[in-house]
C-alpha cells in the first residue's frame, strides 16, 4: 500500500489515523529508529512506543543491530522495555520507522518496509529520499520527536512526564540545547509544554551531554592534539580522528567519540568541522558539522551519508588519507 499525499498537516493527520485503527484493531506495530540510535531516534521511538500501548496497540519498540544503549541514553523512560531486532515478527500490521534517513539506517530491519501491512515513515532529515507507505517527513522540524508530539496529538494521547521526558530528551539533543538554527518559535512552544508536565530537564540535559568518565579528559586532550587546520579547503576544514580502540584506551565506549566533533566545530577559522571515528570493522563512521556557510548534507550524501544541510554523516571503507582527500575533494566542488 502506498499513499501519497502532499506534506502538511493532512500526512500526520493520515498517519495518526493508520495508528489508530491499528490500536483500535490491538494490531502489532513495531517501531524502530536507526542504527546507533541518537536520544531523538530514541526518544521518538519510546515515546510513539508507549503512547500506542496507551490506545490498546500490541507494540514492541527496537532497533537495529548492535543492540545495545549508551548510558547517556539508557536510562530513558521505557528504554527497558526494548526488545532486540531478531524478537519483532518480519510481517506486523504496521512498522513505524523514526528518524531514520534512510532504509539503509534501518539496517536489518529495512525489510519491515515491506514486510509490514503499512509501514510509516518518520522523519526530518533533508537527505530522505522518501520510503515507506505513509510519510511524515518534514526536513523544517527540528527533531523528529516534533512529528511524533504531533502524532501524540493526534492519537489523543495527552503529554505527561513520562512521554515529555523521552520527548525532551530528542528535542534538546537535535536544537542542540535550542541554540542551532532549527530552533522557531513552536518549537520552544513545545519545549513549554514538555516543562509543564513537571519533567526534570536540568537533570535530562546533565544526563544526556554533561556527563562522562574521568578518561574523556585524556582522549579529548589526545585527539583535539592531533586536530588540523586546513584554511585553503572549501571555506576552511578543521579535522581530527580517533578510534573505538583509541576510546578504549582511555576506558570509554566507543559512543564516546560523538561527542568529539561537538568540540572540534568551535574552531573560528574554519567553516567546515570533520572528525572520522575508527570503528571496530576497520571502516571510517565521517561526522561533518557546517557552522553555516556550507551545506555538508550534499558532501556527506556524495560520500554515501546524508543528514542535515549544518550536520551530517557517512562511513568510508577507504583508508584515513583516502577518506580525507574525497572529503576535501566535495569541499572545494562546492565553495
Ligand atoms: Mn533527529
Amino acid at each position: 500500500m502506498t499513499i501519497s499525499l502532499p506534506r502538511g498537516t493532512d500526512l500526520t493527520d493520515r498517519a495518526a489515523a493508520v495508528l489508530a485503527e491499528a490500536a483500535a484493531a490491538r494490531a502489532t506495530v513495531v517501531l524502530a529508529g536507526h542504527v546507533q540510535p541518537d536520544a531523538d531516534a530514541l526518544g521518538s521511538t519510546l515515546a510513539l512506543a508507549e503512547g500506542l500501548r496507551r490506545r490498546g496497540a500490541r507494540v514492541l519498540a527496537t532497533f537495529p543491530d548492535p543492540f545495545t544503549l549508551p548510558p547517556s541514553l539508557g536510562w530513558l523512560p521505557g528504554a527497558e522495555g526494548l526488545v532486540p531486532s531478531s524478537a519483532v515478527p518480519a510481517s506486523p500490521g504496521v512498522f513505524v520507522s523514526l528518524d531514520a534517513a534512510s532504509p539503509a539506517r534501518l539496517g536489518e530491519l529495512a525489510g519491515l518496509l515491506d514486510g509490514a501491512a503499512t509501514s510509516v515513515v518518520v522523519d526530518h532529515h533533508a537527505s530522505n529520499p522518501g520510503f515507506g507507505d505513509v510519510r511524515v517527513v518534514d526536513p523544517a522540524a527540528p527533531a523528529t520527536v516534533v512529528l511524533v508530539a504531533d502524532l501524540l496529538d493526534g492519537l489523543g494521547v495527552p503529554l505527561d512526564e513520562r512521554l515529555a521526558t523521552c520527548l525532551y530528551a530528542g528535542l534538546a539533543a537535535d536544537t542542540g540545547s535550542f541554540r542551532f538554527g532549527n530552533t522557531r518559535p513552536d518549537t520552544h512552544d513545545l519545549a513549554a509544554r514538555l516543562l509543564a508536565t513537571g519533567i526534570d530537564h536540568a537533570m535530562i540535559s546533565q544526563r544526556l551531554f554533561d556527563t562522562a568518565p574521568f578518561g574523556w579528559l585524556g582522549l579529548l586532550s589526545v585527539v583535539a592534539g592531533r586536530a588540523v587546520l586546513e584554511a585553503d579547503v572549501g571555506v576552511g576544514l578543521v579535522w581530527t580522528w580517533s578510534s573505538t580502540a583509541e576510546a578504549a584506551e582511555h576506558g570509554l565506549p566507543g559512543e564516546q567519540l560523538e561527542a568529539l566533533v561537538d568540540v572540534v566545530r568551535s574552531t573560528q577559522e574554519a567553516d567546515v568541522a570533520c572528525v572520522l571515528k575508527g570503528q571496530d570493522d576497520g571502516s571510517w563512521s565521517v561526522s561533518l558539522r557546517s557552522r553555516g556557510a556550507t551545506d555538508v548534507a550534499r558532501v556527506a550524501m556524495a560520500l554515501g551519508g546524508g543528514g542535515h544541510t549544518l550536520a551530517a554523516g557517512c562511513t568510508s571503507h577507504e583508508d584515513r588519507e583516502a577518506t580525507m582527500r574525497a572529503i576535501r575533494r566535495e569541499l572545494s566542488a562546492g565553495a
